[in-house]
């Protein structure tokens, strides 16, 4: 089964895309931390994204294709994918169709997030995550159990992303809805889109996902 996860940063696809990793056994593709990676490489090209991320805008289109295209091919994406962060435009949405096509591919649903701009802010401005397995947090609304210890593997070192401040993610929000909030409606018109309300709690959307896919399982192959 390949997804889809579309919605403005901080609606939730990070945290849902792991939920629907483990329960379905299927990759998540992100092409945010693919390019985190890249980052911290020190390459060149890390060096160019890390500055077209750090102000909030969209690295190049012919890169984030070229890595999505590479890792669709590999091994561990037979038994399925979650896209995470792309497409992001129309060029990529129409790039990610080509490679489908050529591959043999398809998409079983696209599943958009659906929440409201200002929560947004105050959500992504509070996020953390454990430096050692990747467990996201929040200064509000998910704090560990025990302060500073991370509750799925015992870490005490946490991080927060460079461009998870106030004035980053006002430009993030702006380039999702000049760039990405209209590719909603290519997936429309394709039939493939469904809706969940993200300003719900974490579990209620992993139900809300749950249920939007179960009751599609007989399309499923
Ligand atoms: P994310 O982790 O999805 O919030 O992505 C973090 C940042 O990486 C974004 O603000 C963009 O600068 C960059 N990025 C991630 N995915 C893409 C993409 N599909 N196209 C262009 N830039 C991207």
């Amino acid at each position: 089964m390949n997804l889809l996860l579309l919605g403005p940063p901080g609606a939730g696809k990070g945290t849902q895309a792991k939920r629907l990793q483990d329960n379905y056994g299927i990759v998540q593709l992100s092409t945010g931390d693919m390019l985190r990676a890249v980052v911290a490489s020190g390459s060149d090209i890390g060096e160019m994204a890390k500055e077209v991320m750090e102000a909030g805008g969209l690295v190049s289109d012919d890169l984030i294709i070229a890595m999505i295209s590479e890792r669709i091919g590999e091994d561990d994406c037979r038994k399925g994918f979650i896209l995470d962060g792309f497409p992001r435009t129309y060029t990529q949405a129409e790039a990610l169709d080509a490679m489908l096509g050529e591959k043999g591919l398809k998409l079983d649903f696209v599943l958009e997030i659906k929440v409201d701009n200002e929560a947004m802010i105050k959500r992504i401005a509070g996020r953390f995550t454990c430096a050692k397995c990747g467990a996201g947090y929040h200064d509000e609304f998910q704090r560990p159990k025990v302060e500073n210890v991370c509750d799925e593997c015992g870490g005490g070192e946490f991080t927060r992303r460079a461009d998870d401040n106030q004035e980053t993610v006002r430009e993030r929000l702006k380039a999702y809805h000049r760039q990405t909030a209209p590719i909603t409606a290519y997936f429309a018109e394709k039939g493939l889109l469904k809706s969940v309300d993200g300003m719900a709690s974490i579990d209620d959307v992993t139900k809300q996902f749950k249920d939007t896919i179960g009751a599609a399982e007989s399309v499923l192959t």
